[in-house]
């Protein structure tokens, strides 16, 4: 729109609403003068007080919607202004302005306003610096010599925190539950009874889910004396979360909700909080794990597994120890302290000093006679009077050299391993045998040694005292830690893709759970104000859904263990995780279709609840935890039959919907309107150019306001008179036998089979190769011109007898690289075309490829959607790759995401080897150059790299023999028939990336942050049955408008009721995170959601017709103590809150 019909348009509607807002006002002053004419009966007086109670809310809605317009109105005046005085177009999109306008783009100043980078240290400088050449350290292999006078202590001396620990994963070798029944339960047991006989005795535990499990065994004696031992500082609960997460494939929604669900249940059962992060497993860190901790009241954390060279480094500058901030954050508001272990690993052997060989005579459960035993063939002995000063002193310089390189005197020295304490003789081992040695340090002054054991909390306090009192700062960090590397060239970049059938799956279960969550707590609402007593509604099973509801947040959270959505787990474990995960989507579709069954009934008292014969069912069927979804083909007839759509996105989208129907004719129409929506038929093809005859798929457009659920309905049509796709076939050099009776087919021979096959809609024209159906080439409507090459390609693994080989974790390719792939016989390639979508499916052997584009004018159609389903079963170990190879000229330089939450510049490096340079993408990736930039966004988790400028490479799936040797000990061979699904995105782009710290802070588009978001949490479609006496539905549409574009509702959580153990509870966390977005391009097409620089926000605007009946601003993990008061210095209360861009901010409301 030109720039002053918009502002005709804004300045009317200001008009008609003040017009309308002074009317109301008559109407009311009326209302008041009625009242004033003598006594009249108490009902009629009731009954005038309640219409002009209904008048004020509507005037109030009305004013609020003014106050809306208002702020509308002032942020497009703010850019027309800004873009005048620039020059440039305002609103009108043409190429020559797009500059100036994304230099005014309201909320684009986060980027510039990151400027501080100078101060702490880069991550990626570290990289640029760092010769990786691995040279032999001594005693620590890793690092290196480390010296000291002795006298180091004399002043300050050495406080050391011995913290016992046991690693208890949540599967990995066994499944959960046998993990618990063998060893969990049995060291929890332990420690109640033994930390009870000692007060100077401590441990810590991390995983929620182990814990809560134990403690629903516990009597009431029991449970009491864990929590004396909480509250004595003698156990501590570290992390809290459900599981310790993987930070490379979990999406940071997953994240979120199992730091939630973990301290929600230590908050309601222990009645404390963590303070401390304990992450010695996960393979590399990432920020974004960071800034939830610190946003769920978290003041500091511990890292462990870390590339060795890094290690070192910071171990030679003293910066183990630092300040972690977000790469975006120019604020010190979100560091969390961050101590980095320096050695190899967690367990004894590596955590009391630099030798190995020494240390692990200090792990009293290898005393000789146990089954466990010291590798470098130098035993423990128990301390007795005549070897303890021996013994002590030997100990004492381990410690000594590895406090040599902290900056403080305090020591964190870990005590532990993978499942450790499970036996009463372990703990009496370690804890007798310790406190010995700390007693001969105790009676020996002249040593400058106070040691005991400790908790996390203990020595974080300790140490922030020291260094508060010395005056030491610790530096600030900047950056990631990915790839891993514990050893030579053996980098952990195999599990960014190892089993990506169940990465995909987790994000199908993310999903479900969010529209489920959402979705519940909607209902809820609407039922407590349908009854108007705050109490749900008879006979829906609200008890029964919460109980579904937390079993599928746990379900997720489970997996987000490192060794599960990593796919490092042993087979029958990963079924037990897929068993969990399928039922957990199943469990949530109940609570999901029941839920969209109240809200759409017209007549409430019509509402049954019969889980057996549920009202609304599902379209898409998944029918075993590994196979792939299928959609239920309709009966059609003239009857209309109700489909209802859920968008679970808070922005108004435009989407293909897509079902299978019996008939090859048919109609679809809104409900409520009766208007006939855009649709078209497609054939289902039993095989690649085989057509089934009884079964057709439909698409058509759907309108789909945010949040809402939208009823269409859908008739068999006469023959002949819906829109039919129309196909070519291309088969190079032998054009293939179709069978297709309803639809029409053409086999292009001659020159016409070798020219390229283009696609365009009003945004994009696409161009393929006809023997492959691969893309070649893409154009955009403001003539940007860009190759971009798919290709296929093949890793092999090492070979020889002796050799390293790719497994779970590792990726170890083979010298001679990617090799391209090939088939022996030319792809069939199939073109459709219609007037909902075109597309190319290219038939392979080990992949069938799609690349489709939507005919829609909106944003929608400024993407091509990809997909891919692979099957390598056939295979021996091999990865298949697909790669994007364009002419960007990005260099050496690009981008992928930390968990959904950010993006990190990432640089190819030529001195690391090949599988170095591959990252974790959990939902995209991108390159740009000045001119433009290329956007890949993916609706799964797994490991991409940009090995030379321009490409952009993807691993697909891998299927590898062997183990590599990380403990394991099989292969990956339980492949499955997997799908993954892209959107690929072109842009225009004008400017400078903005450097912090020699570093690029980039974020995604905003067309790219919708499309992600439209790819991340699709609509959900579901039927009702064929049947005339079907009560009537109407559609629900909660929400007014769209939030701001840049405004994400990450989650809309029913909390638990604080006295009803598994009810819910009238308050829901309200969590929102406003995502920073690039500011080099203008949004084209314009999305029709709006944006503001402004940070206020008023939420019951936001969320109108919505009513909050209260808001209070809380922590990340809605703890109470973190819970604020609400502003309420007005009556009534406006609920303005503070949304910064790349923040996350969490409310506990409730709603009305
Ligand atoms: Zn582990």
């Amino acid at each position: 729109m030109k720039r002053s019909r918009v502002l005709a348009v804004l300045v009317g509607g200001v008009f008609c609403v003040a017009v309308m807002s002074l009317y109301c006002m008559l109407e009311l002053m009326q209302g008041a003068e009625l009242q004033q004419g003598g006594a009249r009966p108490a009902a009629q007086v009731d009954e005038e007080l309640s219409r002009l109670q209904q008048k004020i809310d509507r005037l109030e809605r009305l004013l609020s919607d003014n106050n809306r317009l208002v702020a509308t109105l002032r942020d497009t005046l703010f850019n027309h202004k800004a873009s005048w005085e620039t020059g440039g177009g305002g609103g009108n999109m043409s190429s020559g302005s797009t500059h100036s306008q994304a230099d005014t783009l309201p909320g684009c100043r986060l980027a510039g306003e990151t400027k501080d980078g100078s101060d702490g240290v880069q991550l990626s400088d570290v990289y640029d610096l760092l010769p990786f050449d691995n040279p032999p350290g001594g005693a620590w292999k890793q690092g290196f010599e480390i010296h000291y006078h002795g006298n180091e202590w004399d002043e300050q001396p050495l406080e050391l925190f011995l913290v016992p620990h046991s690693h208890n994963d949540p599967g990995w070798l066994k499944t959960f539950d046998r993990y618990y029944d063998d060893q969990t339960r049995h060291i929890l047991d332990n420690m109640l009874v033994k930390l009870s006989e000692d007060s100077r005795r401590k441990m810590i535990w991390a995983e929620v889910s182990y814990f809560s499990k134990w403690w629903n065994e516990l009597d009431d004696q029991k449970r009491e004396r864990v929590k004396r031992l909480v509250r004595a500082g003698q156990l501590e609960l570290v992390t809290g979360g459900w599981v310790m997460a993987d930070e490379a494939n979990s999406h940071y929604f997953a994240l979120l909700d199992q730091l939630i669900e973990g301290h929600q249940w230590i908050h309601r059962h222990l009645g404390v909080r963590p303070r401390c992060g304990w992450a010695v497993d996960p393979f590399g860190h990432s920020p974004s794990m960071a800034y939830l901790l610190k946003g769920a009241g978290l003041s500091n954390m511990v890292i462990q597994r870390v590339h060795y060279a890094v290690k070192k480094h910071f171990a030679r500058q003293q910066t183990l120890e630092f300040l972690w901030r977000q790469g975006w954050d120019s604020s010190p508001r979100n560091d969390i302290m961050c101590h980095m272990m320096p050695f190899y690993s967690y367990d004894v052997p590596h955590t009391c000093g630099p030798n190995p060989s020494v240390c692990c005579q200090f792990d009293f459960h290898r005393l000789p006679g146990g089954r466990v035993f010291c590798p470098w063939r130098i035993p423990p002995q128990p301390i007795t009077e005549q070897n303890i000063q021996e013994r002590a002193l030997l100990l004492l310089d381990q410690y000594r050299q590895k406090s040599r390189l902290f900056r403080s005197p305090v020591l964190l020295v870990p005590l532990g391993d993978d499942f450790r304490f499970v036996e009463s003789s372990e703990w009496d081992a370690q804890f007798y045998n310790y406190q010995k040695l700390f007693d001969y340090f105790e009676q020996h002054p002249e040593l400058h040694v106070k040691a005991r054991f400790g908790t996390l909390s203990d020595y974080f306090h300790a140490l922030e005292r020291r260094l508060s009192a010395a005056g030491t700062t610790l530096p600030t960090l900047r950056g990631d830690f990915f790839t891993y590397a514990d050893r030579d060239d053996h980098y952990w970049s195999g599990y960014f893709t190892s089993r990506p059938f169940y990465k995909r799956l987790d994000r199908t279960l993310e999903a479900s759970l969010r529209a489920s969550e959402i979705l519940f707590s909607l209902t809820l609402a609407a039922m407590r104000s349908f009854r108007g007593d705050g109490r749900p509604v008879a006979g829906f099973p609200t008890r029964e859904h919460f109980g579904r509801l937390t079993a599928g947040r746990r379900s997720l959270a489970l997996f987000q263990h490192h060794d599960a959505v990593t796919g490092t787990a042993r087979d029958p474990v990963v079924v037990d995780y897929g068993n969990r995960l399928f039922h957990s989507i199943l469990d949530l579709r109940h609570v999901l279709q029941s839920s969209a069954h109240w809200l759409l009934l017209l007549d409430k008292s019509r509402y049954h609840h019969d889980q057996s014969k549920p009202f609304l069912q599902m379209d898409e069927v998944i029918s075993a935890p590994d196979v792939l979804p299928q959609k239920t083909p309709l009966t059609l007839s003239k009857e209309p039959r109700s489909l209802i759509v859920f968008n679970p996105t808070e922005q108004q989208r435009t989407s293909v919907i897509s079902v299978l129907v019996d008939s090859a004719d048919a109609r679809v129409v809104d409900a409520e309107t009766g208007r006939p929506m855009a649709a078209q038929m497609s054939a289902v093809w039993a095989e690649p150019s085989s057509a089934s005859t009884e079964v057709f798929q439909l698409d058509f457009v759907a309108e789909l306001p945010p949040l809402s659920l939208v009823v269409y309905h859908v008739t068999r049509a006469l023959t002949g008179s819906a829109h039919r796709a129309r196909y070519t076939f291309h088969r190079h050099g032998n054009p293939p036998t179709v069978q297709s009776q309803h639809f029409q087919v053409s086999r292009p021979v001659g020159p016409e089979a070798d020219t390229p096959v283009s696609l365009s809609n009003k945004h994009v024209q696409i161009w393929s190769s006809p023997e492959t159906g691969l893309l070649q080439k893409l154009r955009l409507r403001s003539g940007l011109v860009r190759q971009v090459q798919v290709q296929f390609l093949w890793y092999g693994t090492r070979t020889g007898a002796n050799r390293d080989k790719s497994g779970a974790y590792l990726f170890l390719p083979g010298e001679e690289g990617a090799q391209l792939y090939s088939s022996s016989e030319p792809p069939l390639v199939r073109v459709s075309r219609g007037l909902v979508f075109s597309d190319i499916t290219s038939y392979f052997r080990h992949f069938t490829h799609t690349v489709r584009l939507l005919h829609l004018d909106g944003h929608a159609g400024r993407t091509l959607e990809i997909s891919n389903t692979v099957d390598i079963r056939s295979e021996f170990n091999r990865e298949l790759v697909m790669r994007l190879v364009s002419d960007v000229a990005n260099g050496n330089s690009f981008f992928t995401d930390l968990n959904g939450f950010q993006m990190q510049q990432r640089r190819t490096l030529e001195k690391l080897p090949l599988q170095a340079n591959f990252f974790p993408m959990s939902s995209s990736s991108f390159l740009q150059d000045a001119a433009s930039r290329l956007t890949l966004l993916s609706a799964q988790s797994q490991a991409v790299a940009a090995l030379r400028p321009g490409e952009l490479e993807l691993v697909l799936d891998r299927r590898l023999q062997q183990d590599d040797n990380r403990g394991l000990g099989q292969g990956v061979t339980d492949n499955k028939l997997t799908d993954n699904l892209y959107h690929l995105l072109l842009e225009d782009r004008r400017g400078d990336a903005q450097e912090v710290g020699r570093a690029s802070v980039e974020h995604l588009s905003l067309l790219a942050h919708l499309t992600s978001l439209s790819l991340c949490h699709p609509p959900l479609t579901m039927f009702a049955p064929v049947d005339n006496q079907l009560p009537k539905i109407h559609p629900f549409r909660p929400l007014r408008s769209s939030l701001p574009c840049d405004v994400h509702l990450l989650n809309l959580r029913t909390l638990e009721d604080d006295h009803e153990a598994g009810s819910p509870s009238q308050e829901v966390a309200l969590i929102l995170h406003r995502k920073g977005f690039d500011c080099s391009s203008a949004p084209e097409p314009v999305p029709v959601c709006t944006w503001s620089m402004h940070e206020e926000v008023n939420l019951d605007q936001l969320f109108s017709p919505l009513q909050f009946r209260s808001v209070r601003p809380s922590g990340l993990t809605m703890l109470r103590d973190d819970d604020h008061q609400e502003s309420a210095q007005q009556h009534p209360p406006t609920h303005m809150v503070r949304l910064q861009p790349m923040e996350i901010s969490a409310y506990r409301v409730t709603l009305d």
